[in-house]
């Protein structure tokens, strides 16, 4: 079946402006619509190439992950690239998240993990010998940008692991963010001296970790939460994240007090009403839930796709945020 010209005409049109908001977003880090109604044309093109498998191009944004690296920083090659997640909107999606897993895995009902999905940018740490000698953005998932100056101005990450049971070689990863009271204070300050304030926590995580002095990172409130490894040599983790996660905690390095092991789908969703209930009160801003398969031999075998696990899912909230000042470029270019 050839594809309608007018079809091929929507697909191209939603790429266009897919590709110059995620440019905004990734690279300026300054969007210009929501993130609700990115995500409602990113549906949109998914339907759309779901519907015409044929006009799916490597180089569309549903195959895609993030944005590139700005230039003005170091390059860094992830080994092993950092991906994005797949969305769910819906009790609906996340059931048939799980009935794949299930299905895949042959049993009857699995164990998950679920923890907040903070609104930061995801950071890679690497450490050598229990010492932090290079940290990076996620980039496009294979080059990042080299941020390792600004990251050991982030008081809550470890610049040396305590204890010695750590593996020789630890890639660490997690979401680097603004706490609320200190996204708001931030900005209040800066409107009393007439400055620029940021669009939302966000940005703010993005455009003060993304800073080519990393003294004004130093002086920007930023936080992190690891939530999960990437390279591991000369030594081994357990099979369990819900252990990985205990063994990062012990390292020293910053989790998630919301992190919880659940079973099956209706474990999720009774994890999601509840932190739902919690959002208006968490110390940071958040856009829903990840939930992942416990054990790491499960996640082998459900592998990936092109951007994303198939082993774990972001179970989104509605959108929270108001687009009513923006931000201009904070970047030092
Ligand atoms: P994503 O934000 O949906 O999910 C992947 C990211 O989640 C990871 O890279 C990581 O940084 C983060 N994350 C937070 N907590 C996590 C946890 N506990 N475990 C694992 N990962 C965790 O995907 P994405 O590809 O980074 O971005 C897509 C989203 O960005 C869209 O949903 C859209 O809302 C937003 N966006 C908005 C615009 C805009 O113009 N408003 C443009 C581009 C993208």
């Amino acid at each position: 079946m050839s594809v309608p010209s007018t079809i091929q005409q929507q697909i191209n049109t939603l790429r266009q402006e897919l590709n110059k908001h995620s440019y905004n977003y990734y690279v300026l880090d300054a969007p210009t619509i929501p993130d609700s109604e990115y995500d409602r044309l990113m549906r949109e093109l998914e339907t759309l190439e779901a519907q015409y498998p044929e006009t799916i191009t490597s180089d569309s944004p549903t195959q895609r992950v993030g944005g590139q690296a700005l230039s003005q920083f170091a390059e860094f090659v992830h080994k092993q690239p950092m991906l994005s997640l797949n969305n769910a909107f819906s009790q609906e999606e996340l059931n048939d998240f799980d009935r794949r897993i299930r299905e895949k895995l042959n049993l009857d009902s699995i164990e998950y993990t679920a923890e907040p999905k903070i609104d930061g940018l995801a950071i890679s740490l690497h450490y050598e010998n229990g010492i932090l000698v290079a940290a990076a953005t996620r980039g496009d998932g294979t080059h990042g940008e080299d941020v390792t100056q600004n990251i050991r101005t982030i008081k809550i990450i470890p610049l040396r692991l305590q204890g010695d049971d750590y593996p020789a070689i630890l890639e660490v990863r997690g979401e680097v963010y603004m706490p609320l009271a200190k996204f708001n204070a931030y900005n209040q300050q800066q409107k009393q001296k007439g400055e620029r304030v940021f669009a939302n926590p966000r940005n703010a995580a993005a455009g003060s970790l993304r800073q080519l002095d990393p003294r004004m990172t130093a002086s920007r409130p930023l936080s992190m939460t690891c939530y999960g490894t990437g390279i591991i040599e000369g030594g081994t983790l357990p099979d369990k994240y819900s252990d990985i996660v205990a063994c990062l905690k012990r390292w020293g390095l910053p989790t998630s007090a919301y992190f919880k092991v659940v079973q099956g789908a209706q474990g999720c969703w009774d994890y999601y009403e509840d932190l739902h209930k919690q959002r208006a009160k968490m110390p940071f801003d958040i856009d829903g839930v990840v939930y992942k398969v416990n054990s790491n031999k499960q996640r082998d075998i459900m592998g990936f796709i092109s951007r994303a696990p198939r082993w774990a899912l972001a179970h989104k909230m509605p959108a929270q945020e108001v687009m009513t000042e923006l931000l201009a470029i904070d970047i030092q270019v």
